[in-house]
């Protein structure tokens, strides 16, 4: 589907689905969708909707829901899972036995990984991804996660992600990975140039993204932000992912993590952190009021050990929040269901007595958080919610399967609440991407064992 002209798809009707959730607050029983060309045009029960279309699916028996989005990943990591000298460390000792690892990837490491993270995002109910690289080794470029991308089918926002605070200068990274700032922005320019769709419906866009306040200079970070904001794009870091993190903010800039980046202008409706765990109530506030927004990473902040992210309050102060299953080498999964019913869980356990405070997270607003959340994180107006008007990517999940035997009392809190599955079925823009569990444009067997020897190449 090419970004803002009208592609003729013709007419998809989906009906007789068992509950249908727009996130627009209606439950449809016996519910259906009608899109023409990859857009909806109407919602409704199966007796108010046309009776026909260029392509009919009968859902009976199936959840159907908006696709789910995912707003932090480094998809690269999916060759690095379970390393053993990185099973057990927090965030910088982690850092510190991968990054030689990742020293080593090629061109093909970042193509092959990108398409096994997407693929396992999109069998796991994801349909919009955002992806944050920023390292570049061995002359990879984003160039190569688009073409990992395209097989797959999601919508993709691929950032152009840098580090240039090597060792040396008092960052963590080696200073072998680290590149210069000069060809970073310039390469950022070509990126967005290259790539970045803006319209309503794009499936493609590009956003500008320096990893971390530790491993990228203050003047890199001011103009990565100054650049994005000429060029009209979005951009986000790393942020108070660990007391490390603060620690060394407070003793390099005299500044927690949060005022250091307003001090930069690395806050507002156009930035959007990853993690956010470290953070003072005035400093929620602040990013309330500024429309800063958060991408929430239960399973890696657990991993990792890294802490209990305030997402209660992040939603009481109307901070922007979404899903992310981070990793794949702090997750060690790309299952994006799966991460939804963390998120429940981990807040849940944020507000306990004697933890946190706050109201516990209900399974469907650990869906919202995961759609409408998510598409306001990425700056979307197009997806996240079913209604006409919206991209026709939604998600169907039967409910016949052994996973929701017996919670026949609520299937919409079955699909967070219960042991997570795969999806059954997907469509991006009216397009098939998710049938009958398998991905309609890769051959996963082919695919895990190229990956498998490129993972195994890597740790020599
Ligand atoms: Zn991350």
């Amino acid at each position: 589907m090419a970004a803002g002209s009208v592609v003729r798809m013709g007419t998809l009707l989906v009906r007789h689905a068992r509950v249908l959730v727009t996130m627009d607050g209606a439950e449809i029983e016996d519910g259906a969708i009608f899109a023409r060309d990859g857009w909806i045009e109407a919602v409704g029960t199966t007796a108010d909707l046309p009776a026909g279309a260029d392509e009919t699916v009968d859902l009976s028996g199936h959840i159907v829901l908006p696709g789910l989005v995912n707003t932090h990943h480094h998809l690269y990591q999916t060759l690095t899972r379970v390393v053993p000298g990185a099973q057990d460390a927090g965030l910088f000792k982690w850092l510190r036995a991968l990054y030689p690892i990742w020293a080593r990837m090629t061109p093909d490491h970042v193509r092959v990984a990108t398409t096994i993270g997407l693929a396992e995002l999109a069998l796991s109910g994801c349909t919009t991804a955002f992806d944050h690289q920023y390292l570049w080794p061995n002359g990879s470029r984003v160039d190569d996660q688009i073409e990992g991308a395209e097989p797959v089918g999601l919508r993709f926002h691929v950032s152009r992600g840098s580090m240039s605070l090597g060792e040396s200068d008092g960052g963590l990274p080696p200073d072998s990975i680290v590149e210069e700032p000069g060809s970073i922005l310039e390469d950022c320019q070509r990126v967005v140039g290259s790539y970045h769709q803006p319209q309503r419906g794009a499936t493609t866009r590009v956003v500008l993204a320096p990893c971390s306040p530790f491993t990228v200079t203050t003047d890199l970070m001011r103009e990565t932000a100054d650049l994005a904001r000429e060029m009209d794009v979005t951009m986000h870091t790393h942020l108070a992912e660990t007391a490390d993190e603060e620690e060394f903010c407070v003793t390099r800039f005299a500044r927690r993590p949060v005022e250091h980046m307003e001090d930069l202008g690395w806050s507002g409706p156009d930035v959007w952190y990853a993690h956010a765990v470290h953070v003072a109530p005035d400093e929620i506030t602040r990013m309330g009021r500024a429309g800063t927004g958060v991408a929430h990473c239960p399973t890696s902040n657990m991993r990792l050990a890294s802490g209990l992210a305030p997402v209660a309050g992040y939603l009481e102060a109307g901070v922007r929040v979404g899903l992310g299953v981070d990793g794949s080498a702090s997750n060690d999964s790309s299952n994006l269901l799966a991460e939804v019913r963390q998120s429940l869980l981990l807040n849940r356990l944020a507000v306990a007595p004697g933890v946190g405070e706050g109201p516990q997270m209900t399974a469907r607003g650990a869906l919202m958080v995961a759609t409408v959340g998510g598409a306001a994180v990425l700056g979307r107006d197009d997806i996240g919610r079913l209604a006409p008007g919206m991209a026709a990517d939604f998600i169907a999940i039967d409910f016949e399967r052994i996973e929701f035997a017996g919670a026949v009392h609520d299937p919409v809190a079955a699909v967070v609440m219960c042991s997570p599955v795969g999806v059954d079925h997907s469509w991006v823009g009216g397009r098939r991407v998710v049938e009958d569990r398998q991905l309609a444009g890769v051959d996963i067997g082919a695919l895990v064992a190229e990956h498998n020897q490129l993972a195994r190449a890597l740790l020599g």
